[in-house]
């Protein structure tokens, strides 16, 4: 099999939702090939563990809200290493390509000329909804699957709430503990049931995994339970709570 970094100085690798077994063996062959891995804070220590010990760690630290490496800090790290001859993967949560800044990193890359490669990852909702013993999508359920964000540059991020609020509609949340309430308003405004269901999959596929099965109207206090980083499932229960779900009444 060819190495799909073979000509690229730079990889922009997905680590996947943080459970080693979920690494592509792409993204294990180029930690093993790495001269300088830079990695976000949210790829988890059973996955560092695979980075070997002659490679050098630069931790770009974002996590959430709390302190953060400044992008162009990231951007400089990456391109100072791969113009000094060193083979560099850019480790980064999940699929580079979901919530990931991955477009400011390819600009920066370009205009810097140096060639990259992005070796996707699994998705924080592919293993959340397989917790859950769920499909994102399902015949005679929802032909769609909407992945978002609560938030944007500008503070809440506004979205197509009519369509999300549709009974059967499924979105991934991401980054949507902080705006439990905000999401909750806006959902329930368009008309969805209080009664929907929301699951809270918390540290997807680690070992600390946790399922807050709620529902819209208890999504606030769902999240507020919750303290690593989550995604919010709308419109999914656990498999074993669908038989109970109709009793649930609707304000
Ligand atoms: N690129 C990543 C997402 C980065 S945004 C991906 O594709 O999964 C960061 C958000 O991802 C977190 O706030 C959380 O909502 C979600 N997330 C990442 N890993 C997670 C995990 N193991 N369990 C639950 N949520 C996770």
């Amino acid at each position: 099999m060819t190495q799909p970094h073979a000509k690229s100085t730079v990889a922009l690798v997905g680590a996947g939702p943080g459970n080693p077994d979920l690494l592509t063996l792409g993204a294990l062959r180029a930690l093993q090939a790495a001269d300088v891995v830079v990695h976000d804070r949210l790829v988890g220590a059973a996955i560092l563990d695979l980075i070997p010990e002659t490679a050098r760690r630069i931790d770009a630290g974002k996590e959430g809200f709390g302190p953060s490496t400044p992008q162009a800090d990231i951007h400089a790290a990456m391109i100072d290493a791969a113009r000094a001859g060193a083979f560099v993967v850019r480790l980064k949560a999940g699929d580079p390509g979901i919530f990931g800044r991955l477009e400011e990193e390819l600009d920066a890359l370009d205009a810097a000329g140096i060639p990259w490669t992005i070796l996707p990852g699994l998705t924080a909702a592919s293993a959340a909804a397989a917790a859950l013993g769920q499909p994102l999508t399902a015949r005679g359920r929802n032909g769609a699957l909407t992945l978002l964000t609560a938030h944007d540059m500008q503070g809440f991020a506004d979205q197509d709430w009519r369509a999300l609020a549709r009974p059967g509609a499924v979105a991934a949340i991401y980054m949507g503990k902080a705006a439990a309430r905000f999401l909750q308003g806006r959902l329930m405004m368009h008309g969805a049931a209080p009664g929907t269901p929301v699951t809270l999959v918390e540290n997807a596929s680690r070992p600390e995994q946790r399922l807050h099965a709620a529902t819209l109207a208890t999504l606030p206090a769902a999240a507020a339970a919750c303290a690593g980083p989550a995604v919010i499932l709308c419109g999914l229960a656990p498999r074993a709570a669908r038989a109970a779900l109709p009793a649930i009444k609707e304000a």
